[in-house]
């Protein structure tokens, strides 16, 4: 009986729903920007993940900022608040940009372009509309022979996504994640209201929303920082068998005289490899090099790509090489296997891209993706290596897909922002980049859950970054310090928990 009057209810509050979503098309003024045609309802009801699905009740199309702050006052002063998830690219893979009887924002359909101005004595910056994909920001930048500085690895994601969760890759370490850079945001709260806010002004919100899950507000716009960009970069991958000195030389790389030291590299990344060829194989490695390559694999079972890249430009081309062979100098790899590349800048920062492509065409980009995020304190690392990459990943006969790893330094990060981070000062980021088949995709998320309960065994105090988790206890847990301030912004920002449901933090519509 209680389970037919909880589907009797489901259905009222459903067909609730549809009947205001056409009075609110009238009442709103939304129009045909309200749809809920099939072809967007579908589109809304899946991610990047193909793993969770959940269908809204309509899509919102806006053609301004207005019809968000319309549609999200309509939804706060309902007699039932509905829900409202803001959907950039739905990179996500969890659903985290999804609802179930709610309405989702398609944020892409707004055209608020990106703004340079300033000038070289008081800076730079872009005015940037949230919709944007950070590759268009990179070109319409470019344009004006600047540049944001930190970045993630793939740029077809858009600025209110990443800020929403932190942007981070290689050049965290020195330029700190994405919400590290950004001077001023707009956002409409789960109440309709739209604020200007910055470190200063309206302090408690800007902080709240960078790195806030998209629980606070929708971001429309945000300020960015710009310098001049970089024309071309020297691109270095050095191969490793032991782990302990793979570890310590991208802590000798990360460690730097703040962000202006141009004794530093500009970004350090890495990756494992391992199993067959087709894991690892890359236009990186000359093919002449691939036997002893797969030699090396077979011996040790994991070979570490340590990947660092120095940006130069017309002025320094001529001493780039020897500036990086001294940053360079002492490192321990496995001698011989170093490997080097010169490209654009752009064509560096946009690398993900031909991957892409290539997924695209073979048909294996629509699929499910059990990713799993982690960051990992320094302190920690070594027994991560041990109970993970080599007891659980290298020992199961799953293909692991690309694991990246690489340190940040904490004292990048904000700690008024509600992004979550070990509390070390140098902590890593491993990166579980699994794609797998539409029905095996559990195998791999049994194994992401026996990574979790090694670390949780072992006491490794984990994070996770673009977080999933389906219990209150494991939000508070993720949280820890940070819970009660998050709650309480959440009651002062978005007190019907009107915004963002598909995070599973305080309803898991
Ligand atoms: P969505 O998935 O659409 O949304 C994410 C969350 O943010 C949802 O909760 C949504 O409701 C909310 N949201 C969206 N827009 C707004 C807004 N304007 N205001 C408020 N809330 C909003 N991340 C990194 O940091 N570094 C990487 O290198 C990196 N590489 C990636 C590579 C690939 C191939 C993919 C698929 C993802 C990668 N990501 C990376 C993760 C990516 O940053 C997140 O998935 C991000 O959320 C994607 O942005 P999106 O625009 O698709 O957001």
């Amino acid at each position: 009986i209680q389970a037919l009057c909880a589907m009797i209810l489901i259905i009222i509050n459903r067909s609730t729903l549809a009947i205001d979503i056409s009075s609110l098309t009238l009442d709103l003024g939304l129009g045909e920007k309200l749809s809920t045609d099939p072809e967007a309802l579908e589109s809304a009801s899946h991610d990047y993940g193909h793993i969770v699905t959940k269908t809204p009740t309509a899509v919102l199309k806006p053609a301004f900022t207005d019809d968000i702050a319309t549609l999200i006052v309509s939804a706060y002063n309902h007699s039932t608040p509905f829900s409202i998830a803001a959907k950039g690219c739905g990179h996500s893979v969890r659903g985290q940009a999804m609802v179930n009887n709610g309405v989702v924002i398609s944020m892409t359909s707004l055209k608020n372009g990106v703004i340079v101005s300033g000038n070289s004595s008081s800076g730079f910056v872009a005015d940037v509309g949230s919709e944007q994909l950070w590759i268009d920001v990179l070109e319409a930048t470019l344009k004006h022979g600047l540049a944001p500085v930190s970045w993630t690895d793939y740029l077809h994601i858009t600025v209110g996504g990443t800020l929403s969760n932190a942007g981070i890759s290689g050049q965290t370490f020195r330029f700190g994640p994405q919400i590290s850079n950004v001077y001023e945001i707009d956002v409409i709260t789960g109440k309709g209201q739209f604020l200007t806010c910055t470190a200063k002004n309206n302090s408690e919100l800007f902080h709240a929303v960078l790195g806030g899950l998209g629980q606070f507000g929708i971001i429309t716009r945000a300020r960015i920082p710009l310098e001049p960009a970089p024309q071309r970069v020297k691109w270095v991958r050095m191969l490793y068998s032991d782990f302990s000195a793979f570890t310590r030389d991208q802590e000798r790389l990360i460690s730097i005289n703040g962000r202006k030291d141009d004794k530093a590299v500009d970004y350090v990344e890495g990756s494992l490899m391992m199993g067959s060829s087709e894991n690892w194989r890359s236009s990186f490695f000359d093919p002449a090099n691939y036997s002893i390559i797969i030699s090396l694999i077979t011996t040790h079972g994991i070979i570490y790509s340590l990947e660092v890249v120095k940006y130069y430009n017309d002025q320094t081309r001529f001493t780039v090489d020897e500036e990086l062979q001294l940053m360079l100098k002492g490192l321990n790899y496995i001698p011989g296997l170093m490997f080097e590349k010169d490209v654009s800048y752009i064509n560096f920062l946009n690398r993900v891209q031909a991957g892409e492509e290539e997924l695209r065409s073979q048909g294996l980009w629509e699929v499910p993706h059990p990713w799993l995020n982690l960051f990992i304190p320094k302190s920690q690392i070594e027994n991560f290596n041990d109970g993970v990459f080599r007891n659980i990943v290298l020992k199961r006969n799953i293909t692991s897909g690309l694991v990246l790893v690489y340190p940040m330094n904490r004292n990048k990060w904000d700690d008024r922002m509600s992004a979550v981070i070990p509390d070390e000062d140098v902590f890593y980021t491993v990166g579980f980049l699994r794609a797998s088949g539409f029905d095996n995709w559990k195998v791999f998320d049994d194994q992401n859950r026996e990574i979790l309960k090694f670390c949780e065994e072992a006491r490794i105090e984990v994070k996770q970054y673009l977080p999933h988790h389906t219990t209150k206890e494991d939000w508070m847990k993720h949280f820890g310090p940070k819970w009660k301030a998050f709650v309480e912004r959440k009651s002062m920002f978005d007190p019907k928990s009107i915004l963002s449901p598909g995070q599973g933090i305080f309803n898991s519509n």
